[in-house]
């Protein structure tokens, strides 16, 4: 074979370092401060402080591949982790401080983390665990609201002292970048360490007019947590692009994240539905109250996304919606719903239909799905299988070697979701495969009966979940959040359903309850709903 020419120019995150102070050193980057203040900078003083920090850190003896732990909201010091610790040859470790203490003692231990950077704020929960992990040689703490404890360093004090350039050094692209651990719903979590490469290839394809395609005219405000699966990749793809970034800090309600995207005029930004089911919620009420003109795109994923909260935003607001998958060992997007030119033919049911989908995969990741014997499955649209994907942003291992079956001999990653993909690629998550509602034998979809459900007007949310059943083995029950003030019985929503679905896919009946567990990253926690409710049926049904 003849070799190409061309230069192996490493795809680092220093470039996009450097690159964020020689072309876009005007950029902002605003963050809200724990007293709701806002703390305003530029990419300039980014780029410095990042520099401060890297000599703080190598001070403090960090040497290349070690573990520095951020335990932190989103703001502008968690965006100098992100850069700095990479490009100095470190592993930045994002927890997840929505975890249980124990949690947190046991994924921090297994990452041999050495140094951990803290919001002052979440002292009280750090303490809780920090003496379970031996390897933690400092703490670092992000003073915000008042000093750093005796015990802990300053952060602000650590960077002042320090020169404002740094020598990053010429690291190699298959070196790693960042750890993030798995929600971890069944088991321990999972660490995945993703690599410069992965993250550069995935925020150059996220760039693309077709995926998320930010500009340096952009206002984002990455609403999902940096501690979760690297804020889906959004600060790298704003210093890329020079775009203004917008952090909210700990404050994620609705009026708080209103308030902030219309002085702001943020253009894109990007959350779980929860957080845009509650923002819908205050629009609906005041839908006058701000001004949300500037807005191109709100980026809506981590878990299922209602078609009646994209038709709603649409609908009600003018707000264009946008329906992406992905995972922690994505890196983590996989798939995005765009609709193609032909969809325009389509009557607005089918389009809405495409939106809500889970859409098609982007470039370099691939799909298929399989059955329990993992015979490859047909792109029909109906049929259920696992998807597996591959491309050069999936894990192909987790961290310490853990969940080898989670790998097939063949090469592709197995998500443990279960999905329909459409002749065109389109694939449909029915349900995630320990949370699959088999009834005498056949799949029923979860999802889209939650999907349905969520429509009704008086449902706040609800999610449809496995009992056992004398007869049936098991059979779909739906937990139901009712919205403040709104009224409706099991009849009026069997009869609602009824519209959408065959009859054996109806709830067998319907519990209302206060609120529906989650886990630490927002996802509905059918397994504590299952613990509660799954032996409903045993009693109530005749076999
Ligand atoms: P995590 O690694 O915590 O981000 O979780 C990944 C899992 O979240 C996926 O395997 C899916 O089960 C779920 N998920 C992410 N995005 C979506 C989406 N748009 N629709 C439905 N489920 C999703």
């Amino acid at each position: 074979m003849l070799a190409g020419r061309m230069m192996d120019f490493p795809l680092t995150l220093t470039h996009l370092l450097d690159r964020a102070r020689t072309f876009y050193g005007r950029s902002e980057i605003v963050s809200r401060r724990p007293d709701r203040s806002l703390h305003r900078s530029t990419y300039a003083d980014f780029y410095r402080r990042a520099c401060q920090l890297a000599h703080a850190l190598k001070r403090l003896g960090v040497q290349p591949g070690d573990r520095v732990a951020s335990l932190c909201w989103n703001h502008h010091q968690h965006l100098e982790l992100y850069f700095a610790v990479p490009a100095m040859g470190a592993v930045l470790h994002t927890l997840n401080l929505r975890l249980a203490p124990k949690d947190l003692g046991y994924i921090a231990h297994h990452a041999g983390d050495r140094i951990l950077v803290v919001d002052r704020t979440l002292l009280p929960l750090l303490e809780k665990f920090v003496k379970d992990v031996p390897s933690i040689e400092h703490v670092i703490v992000i003073p915000d609201d008042g000093p750093a404890p005796e015990g802990t360093l300053d952060y602000e004090q650590c960077l002042a002292s320090e020169p404002t350039a740094f020598d990053f050094p010429t690291l190699e692209e298959r070196s790693a970048a960042m750890l993030c651990y798995t929600s971890g719903t069944t088991g321990n979590p999972k660490g995945v360490l993703f690599s410069h490469r992965s993250i550069v290839l995935h925020t150059l394809v996220s760039c693309m007019g077709e995926v998320i395609g930010p500009t340096a005219q952009d206002v984002m405000l990455p609403v999902v947590p940096m501690f979760h699966a690297a804020a889906w990749g959004l600060p790298f793809d704003a210093l890329i692009t020079g775009a203004k970034l917008v952090f909210p800090g700990p404050h994620l309600d609705a009026v708080s994240l209103l308030d902030l995207m219309a002085q702001e005029r943020v253009t894109l930004a990007g959350g779980v539905p929860t957080i845009w089911l509650g923002i819908l919620a205050l629009l609906d009420q005041e839908p006058k109250r701000w001004d949300l003109r500037t807005i191109r795109a709100m980026l809506i994923g981590g878990s299922a996304a209602p078609a009646s909260l994209i038709d709603g935003f649409m609908k009600r607001h003018g707000l264009h919606v946008t329906h992406a998958w992905g995972m922690t060992e994505l890196n983590p997007v996989g798939t995005l719903a765009r609709l193609k030119p032909h969809h325009a033919d389509l009557d607005d049911a089918a389009r809405l239909d495409i939106r809500a989908s889970q859409g098609y995969p982007i470039p370099f990741v691939e799909q298929r799905h399989v059955s329990d014997t993992g015979q490859v499955l047909p792109w029909d649209g109906k049929t259920m299988g696992e998807l597996e994907v591959r491309g050069p942003w999936v894990a192909r291992s987790y961290y310490s070697d853990e969940g080898a079956d989670r790998f097939t001999q063949d090469g592709w990653f197995k998500t443990g979701d279960v999905v329909t993909i459409d002749a065109e690629g389109y694939l449909r998550i029915t349900d995630r495969s320990k949370d699959v509602i088999k009834s005498g034998g056949e799949w029923i979809s979860s999802v889209a009966l939650e999907n349905a459900l969520m429509a009704h007007p008086a449902v706040l949310e609800a999610a449809v979940f496995a009992a056992r059943h004398p007869k049936w083995d098991e059979r779909p029950l739906a937990a139901v959040v009712l919205k403040p003030g709104q009224r409706a019985t099991a009849e009026e929503l069997a009869a609602y359903l009824q519209q959408h679905f065959v009859k054996w896919w109806l709830p067998e009946d319907y519990l209302f309850v206060p609120q529906i567990p989650r886990t630490s990253t927002g996802k509905f926690l059918k397994m504590k709903l299952r613990e509660e409710f799954g032996d409903h049926l045993m009693k109530t049904a005749s076999p």
